[in-house]
């Protein structure tokens, strides 16, 4: 597959200067079996570096956030909201098609809260989030909603380059209160993934149902994401079945219809995950690992750049907003939760990228490189269990990041 080489003017003034240098110059504690000449910004790898080792707490945070006790004025704020008694119709893919273009790629990305600064990991502050607003409002960017990004790249169709699709997990107060009206204000569609347990519970941090409904009514796209914002992998498959039945049920009552795209609470799937999740009706997936979406991608565990306090710096959002995907196949494990630890991670890139490089969440890697579309990383060690990330980049003859990132749920 040709990968992406139009339009670079933007891109360039927002790049900082190109320096060369050998990764190891860069990185302390990460060695390669080659010694691979580099050509990087030091600004950069240190970015995709840290991304790979701190982006694994951030959804921690969410572990400890589900929890959170219901306040006591939750009711009678639920009870206040004016109740919609009219059900919007799912908008459908054909009702709203993309625009036309050359590109065979989108960058997503996902949020979680907005100004709720006790929260960093999964939080952006109203600074950072006006930062990226007026980014994507600049005219360099196409942003449109995730469901035409998914039929598009999904049908092979293109899209404009520089097309970003905007998530939010989870559902949280802010989003409604703090996000949409700037998003409305600016005509930027969303996407928000919902857990309809967090909303039945009536926590006062959630939306409530009446807000979800005026989201869906102006055209908001909502997503699935289980009953129980659930480890999913951990389940049994008839679990995790009940788990999207529930929600299903949940859904079809308070909105009318059952949502047809879905993120995996944390990113975690497996193979019999993904399974239940398409025959329950969903027909792309998103999981929590980093990288540029394409129409090679797996539409059941598409990639999204987490955006927080930590990675929601305008130098990280221009990077990643402006990336491409590193065309891969044949990744081992395929499986996304590891059956063996540590694993034997390797994958086939589509066209050599000889300065690519690879940087894990946790481990000391090794890279052999087999031929010049082969790649092979052994780590020294097995990983802790919880979430791995790694993530390869490699810079472009167009002068743009390639990106490909993996999430394996490590049991
Ligand atoms: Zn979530």
């Amino acid at each position: 597959m040709a990968l992406e080489t139009k339009g670079q003017s933007t891109f360039s003034a927002l790049m900082p200067a190109r320096a060369s240098g050998t990764l190891q110059g860069l990185l302390i504690g990460v060695s390669f079996a080659v010694g691979l000449t580099v050509v990087a910004t030091a600004g950069f790898a240190q970015t995709a570096s840290q991304e790979a080792t701190a982006e694994a707490p951030a959804t921690e945070d969410v572990v400890q956030e589900t929890p959170a006790a219901p306040a006591a004025t939750d009711e009678a704020e639920a009870t206040a909201t004016e109740a919609s008694t009219t059900v919007a119709p799912q908008i459908t893919d054909a009702e709203v098609v993309a625009p036309d273009g050359d590109a065979t790629s989108a960058v997503v990305f996902m949020y979680h809260r907005f100004g709720e600064g006790e929260y960093p990991s999964t939080n952006i502050t109203m600074e950072q989030f006006t930062a990226h607003v007026k980014e994507l409002t600049s005219g360099s960017y196409t942003v449109i909603g995730v469901p035409q990004i998914v039929s598009a790249l999904s049908e092979n169709k293109g899209l404009p380059d520089r097309t970003i699709g905007i998530t939010i997990d989870d559902a949280y107060r802010s989003v409604y209160e703090k996000a949409w009206p700037v998003f409305r204000e600016h005509n930027l569609p969303f996407t928000v993934f919902v857990s309809t347990e967090q909303l039945d519970s009536g926590y006062a941090n959630y939306m409530t149902w009446d807000m979800v409904r005026e989201l869906s009514e102006a055209d908001v796209t909502i997503g699935g994401h289980s009953q129980n914002h659930a480890h999913l992998p951990d389940f049994d498959i008839d679990r995790v079945k009940a788990e999207l039945a529930n929600s299903a049920a949940r859904f079809k009552e308070e909105l009318g219809y059952v949502p047809d795209i879905f993120a995996y609470p944390y990113g975690e799937a497996n193979a019999e995950v993904i399974t239940a999740v398409k025959e329950a009706g969903y027909r792309a997936a998103f999981g929590q690992q980093s990288g540029a979406m394409h129409t090679a991608s797996d539409f059941m565990y598409l990639p999204r750049f987490a955006l927080n306090e930590h990675y929601g710096a305008m130098d990280r959002f221009d990077l990643a907003a402006n990336s491409l995907p590193l065309v891969v196949s044949d990744i081992t494990p395929a499986d996304y939760t590891l059956t063996r630890n540590p694993p034997a991670f390797g994958f086939t890139l589509a066209e050599p990228a000889p300065s690519m490089n690879c940087y894990p969440s946790e481990g000391t890697p090794t890279m052999t490189r087999l031929g010049d579309e082969r790649v092979e990383i052994r780590l020294d060690a097995p990983i802790s269990s919880g979430r791995w990330r790694i993530n390869c980049t490699a810079l472009g003859s167009d002068s743009r990041w390639h990106w490909f990132g993996m999430l394996y749920t490590v049991p």
